[in-house]
């Protein structure tokens, strides 16, 4: 296979426009595309038309507008593109009408109370910047998902308006500097960690077929603490998998770049190379669909849960998020950071933003699944803070605490072997602890879950790093007309650092050492979901959203409204599910072996009266009494669940305080159980078969 021929092959990209459509036509939707015009309507039905005849040729015989509803999930509805034209017969047809707007039924989606039933028509309306392609015999259109009232119900929406924000504010800031240019874009590179398990044992774990996750399960006498699955050789059905993974991306234009076993066993991570936000954003969801969908041809089921296995590490999403104009990296500091103004101008704002809005950075990463990650004793912590290296650090350091600073030379590194070459060392990404690290040209996000969307922690960085450029320009607009120039940035650059130096933290994120110091610095720690959306409520929270056009008020509350339903949902069915695996499946199994082991012993005393039975009359004692406070819990757990408040933050507080400490101490009573059983009377597959059966 020659992979540049089949690269792209069922996109609808820029080199099938240019030869499909108009030459008009084409220059008209690339201005859209690379400049931000709108769409000029009278080429809608070119377009489509070419779009459908090619979707014609690649087998396609229905359309879908794709769409990101308020799950973390996309949803679709396909359309065959037939046309009835009198008699019996028909044609293919897609109209520029039906390519622009559609027109699907809103009311199953969740619109956090923000839209009544009665009015529930929603429209989907075509993101021309994001290419269309053809999977499974259907012509994917990207599209936003607004209401009838303009309120939009999705996460593209909000995304391209931030992406509108920060374009305009750094376009403002870069022209103070005398950099003229048609649009700033943020770029995005999500780093997608997973686990493998077999499809045949995933089936007898009621857990991880309705949440996800295990909700039970001993952990092995051997996790990661060897340290030799990260990175390790791949086994053969895990690099089948990978090679048919890589190979359906490639077709649809995604640009697949490294694959590599995770810290933990049946962890495993792909890595795309970055492009613009709003493509990365619809090109991830992709992947994480296009992963479940090839797993399962190889008897395999990709689990994209934050944490499938306790005792090992979760999965996350690293957003690689870095701001670019033609040619130019903004993030890019140079070899010489110390005289690079606009760098520093734009790192203070940066610095700026997260500091301010550590709160909605935290929020809109909290789920029910990343609890477990976020402050579960693995990386990164619950605790927002930025991560320079020792480069930029030393250089922020000394315009803050006045310290000495000398000028970086790069650091060549050589293995003392002649043979081996010179190499440069990058010193900016030692700390693998931080949630916010400068790593080169880029920061990376490390909060996100594996399975969420990358556009929400995009959506607030845009907006936030957006005001925090409208205030430097509009603060700068007016220091220079007392001072020159690069004086005024000099200072206001210094003021940024000084006043938001709390949240640079280059050590280590584990500890609970950094616990205290964070609250001596009055950073945010917010341990679950039900306490971090809380962030949402905050009038300074909305308030970034309003000024930047990102969000309305209302839109912002019933998006927290929706993550707190989220919440509420996925815990009750998490405990709904581990009441009935323990009553339906661990009790009874427990129980017989349990009278199994007595019959035994009452035989063996009845044959041989002075047989020591000592430690069998312990085991049984133990087991019968784990298996009887196993049973009290679950029972105490359903209860938990009775007379749920109505209102969702006091609902979600409920679970958090009450009902999630209650399943843990179902699973600590079971968990004793299992490791006190024949490993054959497990009613379901255990951690060790899971996590080392695939060859
Ligand atoms: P690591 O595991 O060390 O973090 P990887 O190579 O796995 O590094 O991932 C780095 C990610 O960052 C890749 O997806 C890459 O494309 C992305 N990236 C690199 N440069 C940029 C940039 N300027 N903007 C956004 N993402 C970037
Ligand atoms: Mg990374």
């Amino acid at each position: 296979m020659h992979i540049p021929e089949i690269f792209g092959e069922n996109v609808f990209n820029d080199g099938v426009m240019r030869s499909t459509l108009p030459s008009e036509v084409y220059k008209s939707l690339r201005k859209t595309i690379d400049e931000g015009k709108t769409i000029d309507m009278n080429i809608a039905d070119s377009v489509a038309n070419a779009m459908k005849d090619w979707a014609l040729s690649k087998g396609a015989t229905h359309y879908t507008h794709w769409f990101q509803p308020l799950t973390n999930l996309t949803a679709e509805k396909h359309d065959s593109f037939i046309e009835p034209v009198g008699g019996d017969a028909i044609i293919m047809q897609l109209t520029g009408k039906s390519l622009i707007v559609g027109e699907p039924d809103a009311s199953s989606f969740p619109s956090g109370g923000s839209r009544a039933t009665s009015a529930a028509r929603g429209y989907t309306a075509w993101d021309p910047t994001s290419p269309a392609f053809v999977k499974d015999g259907t012509l994917y259109i990207p599209t936003i998902f607004i209401s009838y009232t303009g309120e939009t119900l999705d996460k593209k929406a909000p995304l391209l308006k931030s992406m509108t924000a920060i374009d305009r504010e750094a376009k403002r800031l870069l022209k103070l500097f005398g950099i003229e240019t048609h649009k700033v874009s943020t770029t995005v590179g999500p780093e997608q960690e997973y686990f493998l398990v077999d499809e045949k044992l995933w089936e007898k774990r009621q857990d991880l077929v309705l949440t996800g996750r295990t909700l039970f399960g001993a952990p092995t006498p051997r996790g990661q603490e060897l340290e030799d699955h990260y990175f390790g050789s791949l086994k053969p059905r895990v690099a089948a998998f990978m090679k048919d993974l890589d190979e359906t991306l490639w077709r649809h234009g995604v640009l697949s770049k490294s694959k590599h076993n995770e810290a933990a066993p049946a962890q495993h991570e792909l890595a795309p190379i970055f492009t613009t936000t709003n493509v990365a954003v619809d090109q991830n969801q992709l992947t994480m669909d296009i992963m479940k969908k090839v797993a399962q041809k190889h008897g395999l089921v990709c689990l994209l849960h934050e944490k499938p296995f306790v005792g090992i590490n979760g999965s996350g999403k690293h957003n690689n998020w870095s701001l670019s104009t033609t040619g130019l990296n903004l993030l890019d500091p140079g070899e010489h950071p110390e005289n690079n103004s606009l760098f520093m101008l734009i790192l203070a704002c940066i610095i700026k933003a997260v500091d301010k809005y550590q709160g909605i950075l935290r929020a809109c990463v909290a789920s029910a699944a990343n609890d477990h990650r976020l402050g579960g004793g693995e990386a990164p912590p619950a605790i927002i803070s930025v991560y320079l290296g020792d480069e930029l650090g030393a250089l922020v350091d000394s315009i803050v605490l006045g310290k000495n600073y000398t000028p970086h030379k790069t650091v060549k590194g050589s293995i003392g072997v002649p043979e081996s070459p010179i190499f440069p060392i990058d010193s900016t990404d030692r700390n693998r602890t931080s949630p916010f690290a400068f790593t080169g040209n880029k920061f990376e996000f490390r909060m996100l879950g594996s399975s969420a969307s990358v556009a929400d922690p995009n959506i607030v960085l845009n907006t936030i790093v957006a005001e925090a450029f409208a205030e430097a320009v509009d603060k700068l607009e007016k220091l220079t007309k007392t001072q020159d120039f690069d004086n005024a940035v000099k200072t206001y650059t210094e003021k940024l650092l000084k006043k938001h130096y709390r949240i640079i933290f280059n050590y280590n994120g584990y500890g609970p050492e950094w616990e205290e110091e964070a609250a001596r610095r009055g950073l945010l720690n917010h341990k679950n979901t039900a306490e971090a959306v809380e962030e949402w409520f905050k009038k300074e929270n909305i308030d970034v959203f309003l000024r930047q056009g990102v969000y309305t008020k209302n839109e912002v509350l019933a998006r927290a409204k929706i993550q707190l339903e989220n919440y509420v949902k996925t815990v009750q069915v998490e405990a709904k599910t581990a009441v009935d695996m323990a009553i339906g499946q661990i009790y009874p199994a427990v129980s017989s072996y349990v009278s199994r082991l007595c019959q035994n012993l009452t035989m063996k005393k009845a044959t041989f009266s002075s047989i020591p039975t000592a430690s069998e009359e312990a085991l049984i004692k133990d087991l019968a009494t784990a298996n009887e406070h196993m049973l009290s819990a679950a029972h105490a757990l359903k209860a938990t669940l009775l007379d749920m408040p109505k209102d969702e933050r006091e609902a979600a507080l409920r679970i958090a305080h009450v009902v999630v400490p209650a399943m843990a101490l179902l699973r600590k009573h079971a968990d004793e159980a299992e490791k006190l059983c024949a490993t054959d009377v497990w009613p379901f597959p255990n951690y060790y078969q899971l996590l080392y059966s695939v060859k």
